[in-house]
């Protein structure tokens, strides 16, 4: 196999029949057919079909080791900081087919998986067969192209108490039975964001919540397909309703899902557990095998994309209306300039200091990264309060496309033209503000750039523990003990 197109991605979805409940439905169609996945199906679709345009064929794909077909980018081992840039240039590519709107491209994943792939001497600290099967299952995905998600987190039900200690250590997905053929997980997990599109579930250790030793049932690392017999994926509701792309540019395109997994009794063969047991290694799953580096890389190349479009839109929002000569305005975009940049020079900076981990792999310079994955999570919720702020009223006088089409057209020629663009055109605009910052769609997409890698409070006290401060702290001392005069 090689890297899929749109076709092969749809087709493989379309014959596999994972359960899903949304709505109050349980889903017997394909999933490609099904209204609320139909629309975000297709937008990955597309970003397969990137693969294979002719004039990103370079860019997006190289030679497998394996097959010698070419397969994606982000699956590339980095030995050279050639190779990282190369990998950022092709996660930038998909990042900007959806202005960073979509969170779960198969690149965020793939770059653990390869990270993981090749930190064998880490996964024999438990035994050497854990990070055989990783490194066999990395070329499993990479060689078929497939798309992964991942849950990590337990049930919120009570956070004041370890996962063995939640309505008696019956919540959480956990290792009920070991068998000659491999383990049984019962329990649920949260959240797993495409987990109905994607063909691979990987059940990991969390990136915060630290495993004690009475959590051994509940550490553990390992995959299964999103179709094996006790999966199921509850999913909230869609946020696409089904409107057209002007009315609802965004949600009618991006729409990644978010489901709570259950698993009633899901027997994973030993050839996909990656790690049983050992909570001490789970705790440091991410960053020993250096994955977490790497899926920060792809995630700031990603808030890049996302940070660019948000300069465009609050630019041409002021454009629009005429308020680009007030200051507070110009302090707003130079706001959103000045995160851009720093996001810039985030991703330079650990790109230059790049070294070789212990496995040999070329790793970005981690504390610039972990500086940007604690700073945006709370920077980028500035932006709906910037679009709200230049939006106003225009922000909700809003009608339909159904409404430019009718007899309504005259009116919203006349009245909601703008200072530089027609009735048409200020709408057109002013729905995607809207959908940007507003609707559900946005809503989510806030609540997402907060959560989605882990909980900032706790990411802010790793940071703390991690960071070599001694040096800073012996200069005050220094200073407060040098004879006074
Ligand atoms: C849109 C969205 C998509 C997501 N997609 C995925 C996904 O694909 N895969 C996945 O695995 N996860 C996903 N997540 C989950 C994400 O990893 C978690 O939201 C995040 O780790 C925080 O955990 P939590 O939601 O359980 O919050 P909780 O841990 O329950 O925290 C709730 C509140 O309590 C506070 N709190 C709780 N415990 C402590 C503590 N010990 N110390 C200090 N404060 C505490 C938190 O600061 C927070 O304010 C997604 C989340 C969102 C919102």
């Amino acid at each position: 196999m090689a890297a899929r197109t749109g076709k092969e991605y749809i087709d493989r979805l379309s014959a596999s029949r994972p359960t899903v409940q949304i709505e109050g439905e349980t889903v017997s169609s394909a999933i490609p057919d099904h209204p609320r996945f139909r629309n975000i199906v297709a937008t990955y679709a597309a970003l397969y079909d990137l693969q294979h345009d002719p004039e990103l064929r370079e860019v997006m794909t190289y030679e497998s080791p394996a097959t010698g077909e070419p397969v994606g980018t982000s699956f590339l081992v980095p030995r050279t900081v050639e190779d990282l840039r190369r990998r950022r240039v092709m996660m930038k590519t998909w990042a900007d087919a959806s202005f960073g709107m979509l969170g779960r491209t198969g690149d965020y994943l793939n770059s653990c998986l390869m990270a993981l792939s090749e930190a064998q001497s880490w996964f024999a600290q438990a035994d050497p067969e854990f990070g055989e099967n990783a490194r066999r299952y990395y070329e499993m995905v990479r060689d078929g192209d497939l798309l992964t998600t991942h849950t990590v987190i337990t049930p919120q039900a009570n956070r004041s108490v370890t996962s063995s200690q939640q309505l008696g250590g019956t919540l959480a997905a956990r290792i009920v039975d070991e068998r000659d053929d491999g383990v049984v997980l019962r329990g649920a997990r949260m959240l797993a964001t495409i987990g109905p599109i994607a063909d691979e579930l990987l059940v990991l250790p969390s990136t915060v919540l630290r495993s004690t030793p009475e959590d051994a049932p509940y550490s553990y690392a390992v995959a299964v397909a999103c179709d094996t017999p006790g999966l199921r994926f509850l999913c909230r509701e869609s946020m696409d309703y089904g409107r057209s792309h002007f009315d609802h540019p965004f949600g009618s395109r991006f729409e990644e899902m978010d489901a709570v997994v259950v698993f009633d009794d899901v027997l994973v063969p030993f050839e996909r557990c990656f790690m049983l047991g050992h909570p001490e290694l789970c705790n440091g799953f991410y960053s020993e095998t250096s994955a977490v580096v790497h899926m920060t890389h792809q995630v700031v190349t990603r808030t890049t994309a996302k940070t660019e479009f948000m300069l465009g839109l609050v630019s041409a929002m002021a454009q629009a209306i005429g308020i680009e000569q007030f200051q507070h305005v110009q302090e707003s975009i130079a706001e959103v300039i000045v995160a851009l940049e720093t996001l810039r020079a985030f991703t330079r900076a650990a790109e230059c200091d790049a070294a070789l981990n212990p496995f040999g792999v070329m790793t970005p310079k981690w504390e610039p990264l972990n500086a940007a994955r604690n700073w945006y999570p709370r920077f980028s919720q500035r932006f709906p309060e910037i679009v709200r702020k230049f939006g106003a009223s225009g922000l909700m006088a809003l009608p339909t496309e159904a409404d430019l089409q009718g007899e309504l057209r005259a009116d919203v020629d006349t009245y909601l033209q703008s200072a530089t663009l027609t009735g048409a055109e200020r709408v057109q605009l002013f729905r995607l503000a809207w959908d940007t910052c507003i609707s559900a769609f946005a809503g989510r997409q806030n609540l997402y750039e907060y959560f989605f890698f882990g909980d900032p409070v706790r990411m802010s006290g790793a940071l703390l523990s991690s960071y070599e401060r001694g040096p800073y702290l012996e200069r005050v001392r220094d200073f407060l003990q040098r004879d006074e005069r």
